[in-house]
C-alpha cells in the first residue's frame, strides 16, 4: 500500500509509527555506544554526547548514560536534528560495530597463540575514565591503558577487578587548606556494566570459604573495546552486613578488610573465569594484590587434575606473569599468620599442605617463624615471567629481591622490565591528533607503538606547533579558572575571592605543572625549599612562572595532608597568589586538562623510589616538555635534547642531603634552562629553540612509551611465551 492510497489520519499515524521507530533506533544507537567503553577514546563519539547538551555532560562527569537517561527517544531525536548529528551518530556507530568484528589486528600477526586460550589480567584497580570511579591513581591508569592498547592491538585478553561502589574518595579542602575526603555511593544503573552470565544464562555469584564464614561475590561484565573486563562486587544478598561492604571502597579499612578484597580478588577471580567457561592460557597479576590466584590455580589441578603439589606449582607458574610496581616497602603488602589461616586455610586443606609451608611461600625465608606473608613474595615464588616496570626499577627490583635467590649473582635474578606506557588515543589532545593526522603519513595511528610513525613531527612548521599548544594551553587555564572560583564558592569564600579565582594565571607565562599523589617520596613540596628563590623565580620582571598543582593524599597520610595544606596557602601569600595555584580533586578529567596544556611538567621524586611514573609520558604527546629527575621512565627517557633533567642520577645515603641537593638543583635547572630556553623568542615571537625541542620529545618519546609498545612487549616477551610454555626472555636488560 502505497502512502497515497491512506487517509489523511492514516497517514499521519504511520509517519508518527516511522518517526517513534527512528526516533527509538537513533536512541537505542547511542545507548549501545556508551555501554562500550571505547567511546572514552573516540574524539567523534565523546563530542557527540557533549554537543547533546554541553552543561549536563560536564555536571553528569562526562557519563553518557547518566545523560541519555535524560533524554527520551522523541527528544533525542530532535535535539538530532537541531545540531544535525544523525550521521555523525550513525558513523560512530558503523565504527563501532566495524571495531568490534574487524579481524586485521597487529595481534592477529603476532599473538596467534593465545587466539583461544587468552590473557587473564587481574588488577585491583582500573582507571578507564572518571565516570566510572574504581581506580585511585597511577596503577590503575595503567591498567586501564593495558586494556585499552590490548584491545586496540587485538591482544585477546580478559580482565579481572573488583568493583568499588564508592570508589576512590573526592577530595575537597576547607578554607584553611586541609583534606577532607567525600565519598559518593556511585548509581550502578548509571554505569555501563550488565551481570555475567555463565553459558548455561544464569547470572554468577563466586563462593569463598573462610575460616570464619563463607563469603560471596557477583560478577559485573564491562566492555573496554574487543577487551570483557569483569568486576566482583561482594554487595549480595547471602553476605553478612559487613561482608556487603567489603569491596565498597578502594583501598579502604584494614588490614583484615585488604586480605580480604585480596581474596576475593585473586581466587574469586579465577572462579568467576571458571564459571564463565574462560580458560586462560596466561594469567598476569599486575601487582601482588591478585598473587592469590595462583594458588587457586593449583588447588585446581591438585583437587581436579590429581597432580602433586610440586607439578601444580610448576605447571601454574609456567602460565604466571607478575608484575611488581614499586621499590616503596609499604607499597607491598603484608599479612600476618592468623589472617592467611583465617583466609587462606580452607584453601589449603583443599591442597593438601601444612600452614607453615603456606606461609613459607610468602616468605623470603621459608622457615622464619618472625616473617609476615608477603604478596610480592607470594607472586615473585608463584610465576616463572616476572618484572618491573621501568629499566632502572629492573636494577632496584633485583637487588630489593636478590635474598630470595640467594644463589645467584644479582644480574641474575629472574626479574626483568618492561617499562610502562601511556594509551595515546586516551591522552592526546583532539588538537593535536588533527595535527598529527594532517602531517603524518596515513595509517600512522595503527602504529602509534613504532619509532617511524612519529619522526614525521620534525616535517611540522613550527608556528603550526606553537599554535596548537597555545591553543591548549588556554584551555588549561580556563579550565583551572572555572574549577577554582567554583571550590571557593564551594568553602563560602568571599565574591571577591570567587571573582579573583575567575583572572587566575596568564597564558603568556611559562605555566609548570605539578600533579600526582602526595606520597612522600614524591617530593611535592621540594619547590617550596627556599621561597626567596621561589619568589625570584615566579616574580621576575622579565621571565615569570606559574605553576598549577593538584593531588590528594591518602586518608590516613597526615604529612602528606600537611604539604597540600602548605602549597594550598600560597594563596594567603601576596607573592605567590595569583601566580601558584591548586586544584581540588585529582582525577583522570584533571589529569588530562593538565597533561595537555602546560609547557612544563615537573617531577621530582626521591630517586629511586618512583618505579616508573606515567604523567609526564602523557605530556609529550601533547607538546609538553618533560623537567624530571632522572628516576623511573625519564632515567631511561632523557637524552639531553628531549626534556630537562634535574641532577646527575646520583643518589646520596643521607636523605636530608639528597632532598637539600635535589632542591638547589631544581631552581638552578629552572633558572639556567628551563626559563631562558622558553622566553627566548625570535622576530615571530616563536620560541625556537623550544619548540625543537617539543619535537624531540614527540618523536623519541612518544612511541617508546606508549602503551602500544609496552602491550606489544608483553605479547611478545611474555604472554606468547608462556602460553606455548616457553621459557622467559624479559630479561632485557
Ligand atoms: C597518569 C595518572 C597518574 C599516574 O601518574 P604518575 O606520574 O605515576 O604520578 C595518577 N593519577 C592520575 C589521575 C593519572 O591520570
Amino acid at each position: 500500500m502505497s502512502q497515497a492510497e491512506l487517509t489523511q489520519t492514516e497517514s499521519d499515524a504511520v509517519t508518527g509509527v516511522v518517526a517513534e521507530l527512528s526516533a527509538e533506533k537513533l536512541y537505542d544507537k547511542c545507548i549501545e555506544l556508551a555501554n562500550n567503553l571505547w567511546w572514552t577514546w573516540q574524539p567523534d563519539v565523546f563530542n557527540l554526547f557533549r554537543d547533546l547538551d554541553p552543561i549536563r555532560w560536564r555536571q553528569l562527569d562526562h557519563n553518557p548514560i547518566a545523560l541519555l537517561k535524560e533524554f527520551t527517544p522523541e527528544r533525542l531525536e530532535l535535539r538530532a536534528a537541531e545540531m544535525v548529528l544523525y550521521s555523525r551518530i550513525n558513523h560512530a556507530y558503523r565504527r563501532l560495530k566495524e571495531y568490534l568484528t574487524t579481524k586485521d589486528t597487529w595481534s592477529a600477526t603476532h599473538a596467534g597463540v593465545l587466539g583461544s586460550r587468552p590473557v587473564a589480567y587481574f588488577s585491583a584497580e582500573f582507571g578507564i575514565h572518571e565516570s566510572l570511579p574504581i581506580y585511585s591513581g597511577g596503577l590503575g591508569v595503567l591498567s586501564g591503558d593495558h586494556v585499552k592498547s590490548a584491545s586496540g592491538l587485538g591482544v585477546p585478553l580478559i580482565a579481572i577487578g573488583l568493583f568499588y561502589d564508592q570508589g576512590y574518595f573526592k577530595q575537597h579542602l576547607d578554607v584553611d587548606g586541609y583534606q577532607h575526603e567525600e565519598y559518593m555511593d556511585t548509581k550502578v544503573e548509571n554505569l555501563p556494566m550488565k551481570p555475567a552470565i555463565s553459558p548455561d544464562g544464569t547470572p554468577i555469584t563466586v563462593t569463598l570459604e573462610t575460616r570464619s564464614g563463607t563469603l560471596k561475590a557477583k560478577v559485573w561484565k564491562m566492555n573496554v573495546g574487543r577487551v570483557k573486563l569483569f568486576l566482583l562486587d561482594c554487595d549480595v544478598d547471602g553476605n553478612k552486613p559487613e561482608d556487603r561492604e567489603l569491596t565498597s571502597r578502594l583501598y579502604g579499612g584494614d588490614e583484615r578488610t585488604r586480605i580480604r578484597q585480596e581474596l576475593v580478588l585473586g581466587v574469586g577471580g579465577m572462579r568467576a573465569l571458571k564459571a564463565l567457561g574462560i580458560t586462560p592460557g596466561v594469567y598476569h597479576l599486575n601487582e601482588g594484590h591478585s598473587a592469590f590466584a595462583p594458588l587457586e590455580g593449583m588447588r585446581e589441578r591438585i583437587v581436579e587434575d590429581g597432580l602433586s603439589y610440586d607439578d601444580a606449582l610448576r605447571d601454574v607458574a609456567r602460565q604466571t606473569i607478575f608484575t611488581t610496581h614499586t621499590p616503596v616497602p609499604a607499597g607491598h603488602d603484608r599479612f600476618d599468620a592468623g589472617l592467611i589461616e583465617e583466609h587462606l586455610g580452607p584453601l589449603r586443606d583443599a591442597m593438601g599442605i601444612s600452614h607453615d609451608q603456606l606461609m613459607g611461600l610468602g616468605r623470603v625465608e621459608p622457615q622464619n617463624p618472625n616473617e609476615t606473608f608477603c604478596m610480592t613474595v607470594l607472586g615473585l615464588k608463584l610465576s616463572r615471567r616476572a618484572n618491573a616496570v621501568s629499566q632502572l626499577h629492573g636494577h632496584v627490583s633485583r637487588r630489593m629481591w636478590a635474598h630470595l635467590w640467594p644463589w645467584r649473582v644479582e644480574e641474575e635474578i629472574p626479574i626483568g622490565h618492561i617499562t610502562n606506557g601511556v594509551h595515546v588515543p586516551s591522552w592526546v589532545a583532539w588538537q593535536m591528533l588533527q595535527l598529527y593526522d594532517r602531517h603524518f603519513p596515513s595509517g600512522w595511528y595503527g602504529r602509534m607503538g613504532e619509532a617511524d610513525a612519529w619522526q614525521f613531527i620534525h616535517n611540522v612548521d613550527p608556528g603550526e606547533l606553537w599554535e596548537t599548544h597555545a591553543t591548549l594551553k588556554n584551555l588549561l587555564l580556563q579550565f583551572v579558572r572555572r574549577r577554582v572560583s567554583r571550590q571557593c564558592r564551594r568553602r563560602g569564600e568571599s565574591d571577591d575571592a570567587v571573582e579573583r579565582a575567575r583572572t587566575l594565571l596568564d597564558p603568556n607565562i611559562l605555566t609548570i605543572g605539578f600533579a600526582r599523589r602526595f606520597a612522600t617520596y614524591k617530593r611535592a613540596d621540594l619547590l617550596l625549599d627556599d621561597m626567596d628563590r621561589l619568589d625570584e623565580i615566579v616574580n621576575s620582571t622579565t621571565r615569570p612562572v606559574q605553576f598549577i598543582f593538584s593531588g590528594k593524599a591518602h586518608p590516613k597520610d597526615e604529612p602528606g595532608k600537611a604539604k597540600i595544606r602548605d602549597i594550598f596557602n600560597l594563596r594567603n601569600d601576596e607573592r605567590f597568589r595569583h601566580r601558584i595555584v591548586f586544584v581540588e580533586d585529582y582525577d583522570i578529567n584533571v589529569a588530562r586538562h593538565l597533561i595537555q596544556g602546560v609547557d612544563v611538567w615537573l617531577n621530582n621524586p626521591r630517586r629511586p623510589l618512583e618505579a616508573s611514573g606515567t604523567s609526564g609520558q602523557k605530556v609529550v604527546l601533547n607538546g609538553g616538555l618533560n623537567c624530571s629527575i632522572l628516576d623511573g621512565w625519564w632515567a631511561e627517557a632523557h637524552d639531553g635534547a628531549n626534556g630537562f633533567a634535574i641532577g646527575n642520577g646520583r643518589t646520596h645515603s643521607s636523605v636530608e642531603h639528597q632532598d637539600a641537593r635535589d632542591g638547589s638543583e631544581l631552581y638552578r635547572v629552572l633558572e639556567d634552562e628551563v626559563v631562558p630556553l622558553f622566553y627566548d623568542r625570535d622576530v615571530d615571537g616563536l620560541p625556537r629553540e623550544w619548540i625543537k625541542r617539543m619535537m624531540n620529545s614527540i618523536s623519541t618519546l612518544a612511541w617508546r612509551f606508549s602503551a602500544h609498545r609496552m602491550v606489544m612487549d608483553y605479547t611478545r616477551h611474555a604472554y606468547v611465551p608462556a602460553a606455548g610454555g616457553l621459557s622467559c626472555d624479559m630479561n632485557q636488560f
